[in-house]
């Protein structure tokens, strides 16, 4: 997967060495020699990462970091803070100011490049949920943000290190809701169960915590569920094959408590973010497909799957059929009980229509008083039948509603059409349905009539 990543660095021949680095790994590089420029580029540019240098002349890269954060332009960018080796105190100053991870310098190629690849993964995903989230905004049906909650996370602790796993869960219970596993079986049904993170212990003696990790990673439910490594210092290779795993983020051992909690804190915010973007997708494809009145499919729905449907029998498949049901004298309802009654009319008739077609035909709303159901596999003779099933179920069971102190007698005109031959389209077959709606109601309404061509 090819990045953009821009790399700031006050001293050039560091810029230099990294540039020709990722270039070489086939990265486009872009590159800024102080804080301000970098800062510029990061908004103008929007780069896939930033590794960025903390010891800079004028603005360090902390105060860097903070402000690309705040920055609602840059704050998705993962920043990589590039550190001194024994730099524990700029690692944690740095989680502070919100850095996504870190490099410690000199700068290791394997290293690198497996954290290079594995942020581009996750800034993939984000922006792909945010470009879904900003067209469900246009569409209307995404709530704006909110802020989102980054305590009381549930975190599966796999270790089977009884004291490592004691001090990491007491120092995450301050904020959090950890719990111990020391069998990965039991590790993994507990985050299958509901887990926001988990934390593996890849040096485990009793079992392969990379093991668990992977089969972690390969669950369908559990592929957005953010998993830290604790890795021996002198297992590179371990590292590295965590990353590659899929792992977001790797802690050596010892566990410093201090940056464990910064550590943790990155990928629970990450999680809560994509959870997040997540659920308001959910929603808002739920909400793009369904009429909220009625909750029947609404006519978007409705014509993109007819669309298909069409096609196919355009092409020599299964006929279509279309009913267009409009209700007779609808707006006498509302003039003479109130709207709310109209309302309550509009969802009983959609009950009984949706009960009243088959469970392949697709029942929706096409606008006001009008409904439209699409039958696939059906003769025109066969929609008919059902038309008139429907007509006289309407018809004959009066409707009650709570602002009525009577049942009310409502009756219904429905035009019939059925997909024509090569050159049918569903505008055309609706088309056909609506004259035909409009014969019954020039004919005393209450009836079903069908157009053939
Ligand atoms: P016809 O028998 O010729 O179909 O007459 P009609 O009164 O049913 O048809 P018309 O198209 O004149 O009126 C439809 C009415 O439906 C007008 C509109 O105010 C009302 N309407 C549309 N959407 C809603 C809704 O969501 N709720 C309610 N209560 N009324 C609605
Ligand atoms: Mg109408
Ligand atoms: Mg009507």
């Amino acid at each position: 997967m090819s990045a953009r990543i821009l790399v700031v660095d006050d001293i050039e021949a560091n810029v230099r060495l990294l540039k020709a680095k990722l270039e070489a790994e086939y990265y486009e590089v872009l590159t800024a020699c102080d804080g301000p420029s970098g800062i510029a580029v990061a908004q103008t540019e929007r780069p896939d990462m930033i590794l960025l240098d903390v010891m800079m002349p004028g603005m360090d890269g902390f105060e860097v970091c903070k402000r690309l954060k705040a920055d609602p332009i840059t704050e998705h960018i993962p920043v990589v803070m590039v550190t001194a080796l024994d730099g524990r105190r700029d690692r944690l100053t740095g989680l502070e100011a919100g850095a996504d991870d870190f490099l410690n310098k000199p700068i290791d190629d394997v290293t690198l490049f497996a954290r290079v690849r594995s942020l581009a993964r996750l800034k993939q995903m984000i922006d792909e949920l945010r470009e879904r989230e900003a067209s469900g905004r246009r569409l209307g049906v995404i709530e704006g943000g909110g802020k989102l909650n980054r305590a009381g996370a549930r975190i599966v602790i796999a270790d089977d290190n009884e004291r490592q796993a004691k001090r990491i869960a007491d120092e995450l219970a301050v904020e959090h809701r950890p719990v111990i596993e020391s069998e990965p079986d039991k590790a993994l049904m507990a985050v299958k169960a509901r887990a926001d993170l988990l934390i593996v212990n890849a040096a485990s003696r009793g079992f392969d915590g990379l093991r668990l990790a992977a089969q972690a990673r390969s669950e369908e439910g559990l592929r957005h569920m953010p998993i830290l490594a604790i890795v021996d210092p002198d297992e590179k290779a371990r590292a590295i094959k965590a990353l590659e795993l899929g792992v977001n983020d790797i802690l050596a051992r010892p566990v410093d408590p201090e940056e464990l909690a910064a550590r943790v804190k990155t990928l629970v915010r990450q999680k809560r973010y994509t959870d997040y973007l997540r659920n308001n997708l959910d929603l808002s494809m739920e909400a793009a497909v369904t009429d909220t009145l009625t909750g029947l499919h609404n006519r978007r729905y409705m014509t993109s799957q007819a669309g298909q449907l069409v096609k196919r029998a355009a092409l020599g498949g299964e006929p279509v059929s279309a009913l267009l049901v409009d209700i007779d004298f609808f707006k006498r309802i509302n003039d003479t009980f109130g709207h709310d009654v109209g309302d309550e009319v509009l969802r009983e008739f959609a009950v009984r229509l949706a009960t009243n077609v088959r469970a392949i035909d697709l029942a929706c709303r096409y606008g006001g008083e009008e409904f439209v159901v699409i039958m696939p596999d059906t003769q025109l003779k066969d929609a008919l039948r059902i038309a008139e099933r429907l007509r006289l179920h309407v018809s004959s069971t009066p409707f009650k509603a709570a602002g009525l102190s009577e049942p009310l007698t409502v009756t219904i005109s429905v035009g019939v059409a059925c997909t024509l031959g090569a050159d049918d389209t569903t505008d055309a077959l609706l088309k056909r349905a609506d004259a035909a709606v409009y014969e019954a109601k020039a004919h005393g309404r209450n009836q079903v009539v069908s157009r053939a061509a």
